[in-house]
């Protein structure tokens, strides 16, 4: 907070296509999606015209009791669009209260379906998890910066390895996977994963068959799969949905950042009317899932979302995203370190990225990975020298992070590269003695 404070971070005052405006008017490209959010960039007339008229109509009413229109017609829109079997729509306002909805049906579910047990109690996580900062997300999660002076608060939660990070092989992950959920399958009420990529660790990218492989392992154990696609979700990854990649349906599917087009906060958990049917029942049998937020279900929000979904589909932005992935595997390869990827000109870092979505690590010695001093904070020094040029990332510890909206065109999505690459270079060799 210290630091924050006397750094005088920019005050955004307005925006421009992709680019934000600070209070002393300059210029920023929006390299990180305003969080991993935005889609169609800002101020796009027509999800600015579909809040408006959602506005000249009603802005608020709950769904306690009642229904909205844009809510019925976001929920309409996201069934048909979702993988296989997730028929149900059950709304909230973060991504974090998204997967807290998320694990309090799959609990729920298991002791209210047919032949319902009372011992499912564990959930499945995997290493360097993240899928928020509440006191359930936490429990699920895996990286110590966040979540390791909490564990007095936490719930315990069963840890597999994570198949992104250098180590056992694929199959010997899932061996070891395989032998936890097996030893523990009657206690396990669901399996919670980031679809292909671990986006707050780092940029994980896990090596493709792995999704498939764990859907074909819990179906086998009979364990619910909760796909967290919060932040990999609408066209990050150049799918729709990172799970169409792999041809999987999750039993529980949670979307938030970029539903709204990273307009308006609102998250969706989507179900299989197999776990909707196990809430049904007269309410004095008590199977009601008691969980509801003030403003679940939002018109504004939904109405926003309705425009974002449209305008994928008119723009092509999956395709889009598609391009900005060739893009960046051009703009970044020739300073990787991965020994994977071919090395041209200096490494300066790993560089890891899937769709739009790049992590670059820096290394204070690339060909042993060892880390620099934290005191150094190199990767805020980086995401520092990127303002200085005219760019806004955010880095995660020395994780340099970037993330182009899904639609943002790839002239400015190799501007964004050149000028990372730039002020990564100004950082190691300022930090040279
Ligand atoms: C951002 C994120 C969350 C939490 O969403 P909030 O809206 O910040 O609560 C959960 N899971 C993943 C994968 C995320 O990236």
């Amino acid at each position: 907070m210290s630091a924050y404070v006397e750094e005088h971070a920019p005050v955004i005052v307005a925006a421009d296509g992709f680019e934000l405006i600070d209070a002393d008017g300059n210029r920023y490209l929006d390299g990180h999606s305003s969080l991993w959010c935005n889609i169609h960039g800002h101020r796009v007339p027509e999800i600015d015209a579909a809040i408006r008229a959602q506005l000249d109509r009603v802005a608020h009413s709950t769904l306690l009791g009642l229904a909205n229109q844009p809510s019925i017609e976001l929920a309409e829109a996201l069934v048909q669009r979702a993988p296989l079997g997730l028929k149900k729509v059950f709304y909230t306002d973060c991504g974090a209260a998204g997967v807290e909805a998320a694990l309090k049906i799959a609990w729920q579910y298991h002791r209210q379906k047919p032949g319902g047990v009372e011992n499912r109690d564990l959930f499945v996580c995997l290493g360097s998890a993240y899928h928020g900062d509440t006191v359930g997300t936490i429990s699920l999660g895996g990286i110590d910066r966040f979540h390791s002076l909490f564990g007095g608060l936490m719930f315990p939660a069963l840890r597999v390895p994570t198949p992104a990070t250098p180590g056992p092989s694929l199959d010997d992950c899932l061996a070891e996977t395989e032998r936890l959920l097996a030893a523990n399958a009657d206690r396990i009420a669901g399996f919670v994963i980031e679809p292909l990529v671990q986006a707050a660790a780092g940029i994980l990218v896990h090596p493709p068959g792995y999704l498939r492989r764990i859907r074909e392992l819990t179906s086998r154990l009979g364990i619910l799969l909760i796909a967290d696609e919060i932040a990999v979700g609408f066209g990050r990854l150049g799918t729709l949905f990172a799970c169409d990649q792999e041809d999987v349906a999750p039993d529980i599917l949670i979307l938030s950042k970029g539903l709204t087009g990273g307009y308006l906060p609102l998250a969706a958990t989507l179900v299989t009317d197999d776990i909707y049917n196990a809430f049904l029942g007269e309410p004095w049998q008590g199977r009601t899932f008691y969980h509801g937020h003030t403003y679940t279900g939002n018109p504004l929000a939904c109405a926003a979302a309705l425009a974002s979904l449209r305008l994928i589909e008119q723009n092509d932005v999956l395709e889009n995203a598609r391009r900005i992935e060739n893009v960046l595997d051009r703009a970044l390869k020739p300073r990787n370190c991965n020994p994977r990827a071919s090395s041209a000109r200096a490494p300066m870092a790993d560089i890891r990225h899937k769709g739009t979505m790049v992590g670059i690590e820096l290394f204070q010695d690339v060909a042993t990975h060892t880390p620099f001093p934290p005191e150094r904070r190199m990767g805020h020094q980086v995401t520092l020298a990127c303002r200085r040029r005219g760019v806004i990332v955010r880095n995660i510890g020395d994780v340099v992070v970037l993330m182009p909206a899904p639609a943002m065109p790839v002239e400015l999505v190799q501007k964004l590269c050149d000028a990372v690459i730039a002020a990564i270079d100004d950082v190691l060799s300022a930090g040279i003695p």
